[in-house]
């Protein structure tokens, strides 16, 4: 395994991380399927994974009440002495935030649930707009400050999906020790993106990159031009290989997270990260990544920069999300886990289907899009 320092804490990392927002699940009671998921583990660990990535609300059946998966870690390292050989990330639910006390009682809920006196890395949970202003309000930052000073945090962060001007605010607010960031080949433009990869690396701030494989698409759905292309590289790769390969190649990241809940896929992955080294992809690997990022956009439906200019919808759509999700599916032959995932990740007021057609959103758009029609698409794929 290799490792890489993050930001300026001095704290040598994993560059694979071990996500746990998508551990096996039991399906007679639908939670963590204790036995699979230790073995997971044990294996990670053993193979020098030390970056555990867990959430309040990881494994829950909503977004309102913690999940299982801080639960089964608490169970875990209680059973398992390497707590203390492993940097546990876990994450503040900011949505859930309404009250001044809310941020000590989660945080106490956390460590309860986990079994342990402190969180290596805690973040502050997909920081949006009106939640980061609320939390700021609510004195989040002193909060921070005094969760470290009383030793039941060891080092801050955040999470956001949100765009980079909001990106950049969070960064200058705080002396933030890490951010993650959704990152790859595919996603380099949009949310933070390469310039809020950049932004925060200047400040030494570590980066941890979530949906490496953008929710398991550049691993799984593979268009045939693209299989072309890979063909042509001296080294012969699977496809997650060139996506985690591709991440690692940037120095900013100090580690890819992600959810691996068959042991063939953490095997795999294990064995990719130990050639993950900066900036070691060669100029003919670095061409046929150009040459397969065009063959994927050549098949994108809608140019949307997901600038969010439109936004809101004045009717709760997401129209940023739903036209993602739209090119997602028309990249692919087999669009089921776009399916799955649109269905999953978007609330039903936020879903294409709740577009009224009063055309407003079209007025505001950066890039001109016939966002009516693609609503209409959408709601058509998606059914
Ligand atoms: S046209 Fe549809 S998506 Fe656009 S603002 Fe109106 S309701 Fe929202
Ligand atoms: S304004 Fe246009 S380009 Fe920007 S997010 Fe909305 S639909 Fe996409």
């Amino acid at each position: 395994m290799l490792y890489r320092q993050m930001g300026k804490t001095g704290e040598m990392v994993s560059i694979l991380g071990f996500g746990c927002m998508r551990l096996p699940i039991d399906s007679k009671n639908q939670h963590v399927d204790r036995k699979r998921a230790s073995s997971l583990l044990d294996y990670a660990l053993e193979s020098g994974i030390n970056f555990i990535d867990t959430a309040y609300s990881y494994h829950g059946t909503n977004l309102q009440e913690g999940g299982d998966s801080e639960v089964f870690l608490g169970e875990y390292f209680q059973e398992n002495t390497a707590r203390k050989d492993v940097y546990l990330c876990t994450k503040l639910p900011s949505w859930l935030i309404e009250k001044k006390g809310d941020f000590d009682n989660f945080l106490e809920e956390q460590l309860k649930r986990l079994k342990t006196d402190y969180i290596d890395f805690y973040l502050l949970h997909n920081v949006k707009e009106r939640n980061w202003s609320k939390m700021e309000d609510l004195g989040v930052l002193d909060f921070l400050d005094s969760a470290i000073a009383d030793g039941k945090i060891k080092y801050t962060g955040f999470s956001s999906h949100d765009n980079i001007d909001l990106f950049k605010d969070v960064i200058e607010s705080y002396n933030w020790n890490m951010c993650t960031i959704q990152y790859n080949y595919l996603d380099e433009n949009i949310q933070a993106g390469r310039e809020g990869l950049e932004y925060a690396a200047k400040r030494e701030i570590g980066i941890a990159v979530m949906e490496p494989l953008k929710g398991g698409i550049l691993a799984s759905y593979t268009p045939p031009e693209v299989t072309e292309i890979w063909k042509k590289a001296p080294i012969q790769r699977k496809a997650a290989e060139w996506a985690f390969r591709y991440l690692w190649n940037h120095p900013e990241i100090t580690t890819v997270l992600s959810g691996m809940n068959e042991m063939k896929h953490l095997v795999e992955n294990i064995f990719c990260a130990e050639d993950g080294h900066p900036q070691s992809l060669t100029t003919e690997e670095n061409e046929l990544m150009e040459q397969v990022k065009k063959a994927y956009k050549d098949k994108i439906e809608v140019e949307c920069s997901a600038c969010d200019y439109c936004m809101p919808c004045p009717n709760g759509v997401n129209i940023p999300q739903c036209l993602s999700y739209l090119n997602q599916a028309a990249m692919l032959h087999d669009a089921s886990n776009v399916y799955m995932q649109y269905h999953y990740n978007l609330k039903d007021e936020e879903k294409a289907d709740k577009c009224l057609g009063c055309g407003l959103c079209e007025e505001l758009c950066s890039q001109k899009l016939p966002i009516r029609e693609k609503m209409k698409m959408a709601k058509k794929e998606f059914r």
